[in-house]
């Protein structure tokens, strides 16, 4: 139906918004997969899209992997991807330091080693990954020792987060001039049979409480994932698709940016939580409200295969 959202794309309706796009942009945890395993059919969904010439990317905002390892995740599932597809945060945060802000300097990291092969890639040096235990008595923690040249925080998943961490990173941020840069706010991170784990957004928000900073933020919802892959790939974002399984991040992702957008329910959200903000009346959460869902993004194949 014209003008509705939250539709079930579906039958005949596949082909039409299909036609209308030449990019799909998918999330990956609970879209193409759940923890190890592929979600049954989206390898195919993937491979026959391309097949059908559409331009396939993928817009993730865990950073605990870099685009090749991804691409390598993919690989063993039996997705036909290339590296250059795959837009993590990690990816993202050292594109956005080294063309948004044109950052000159070392940065302060709490996060992965992926997140550091990311910076280094682009020419950015980093203090900090791993583990960094408190030590000495309390009245020294606020003296403890800095590296001069770091001129930004960035904060992305760590399993090492610790209290001299967040102590650390407050201290450097004291400078009003130091950069503070968070690749994500995801409060959890979905496992396999609805079990979860803290995600990013707990450890940044940890860092800003101290800091009395907000972070300047590289992942869904912020458009800018959405202007990395177009920089690079050219996107016509009239002709673009959002296909994620979270409102708050990929729906409205897709909505700040003027894409289709489409929820699939094989990860975090329920089409019940669709509705909810389509009913509030409250114009925000609109935002949140997919043009269509479905059940799987397997639902696309019986099209793709005709
Ligand atoms: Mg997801």
């Amino acid at each position: 139906m014209a003008g509705s959202k939250c539709t079930r794309l579906n039958g005949a309706l596949i082909k039409q918004v299909l036609d209308s796009v030449d990019s799909v942009l998918f999330d990956c945890d609970g879209v193409i997969w759940r923890g190890d395993s592929a979600v049954p059919g989206a390898a195919e969904v993937i491979n026959l899209l391309k097949k059908h010439g559409k331009n396939v990317y993928f817009v993730t905002n865990n950073s605990s992997k870099t685009r090749k390892l991804y691409a390598q995740k993919m690989g063993r599932m039996g997705f036909n991807v290339k590296e250059e597809d795959v837009f993590g945060t990690a990816y993202c945060t050292a594109m956005y330091l080294k063309t948004v802000a044109n950052f000159k300097g070392k940065v302060y990291l709490i996060g992965s080693n992926a997140l550091k092969q990311e910076l280094e890639d682009v020419g950015i040096q980093q203090t900090g990954v791993g583990p960094d235990h408190i030590s000495g008595a309390q009245s020294d923690w606020a003296n403890v020792s800095l590296d001069a040249e770091v001129k930004a925080v960035v904060v992305g998943f760590d399993e090492h987060f610790s209290y001299m961490k967040v102590n650390r990173a407050m201290q450097y941020l004291n400078d009003p001039s130091c950069l503070f840069v968070a690749t994500n706010t995801d409060t959890r991170l979905p496992l396999e049979g609805g079990k979860a784990v803290p995600g990013t957004g707990c450890l940044v928000t940890a860092v800003e409480m101290a800091a009395q900073r907000q972070a300047q933020k590289v992942g869904k919802p912020n458009g800018f994932m959405v202007d990395c892959v177009a920089s690079q790939c050219g996107l016509d974002r009239s002709r673009c698709m959002m296909v994620g399984d979270r409102l708050d991040t990929d729906i409205m992702l897709g909505t700040n940016c003027g894409l289709k957008t489409v929820l699939t329910l094989t990860g975090v959200n329920t089409l019940a939580d669709a509705q909810a903000h389509q009913g509030s009346g409250c114009p925000e959460r609109q935002k949140m409200v997919p043009d269509y869902y479905v059940e799987s993004i397997a639902d696309l194949l019986p099209f793709l295969q005709g």
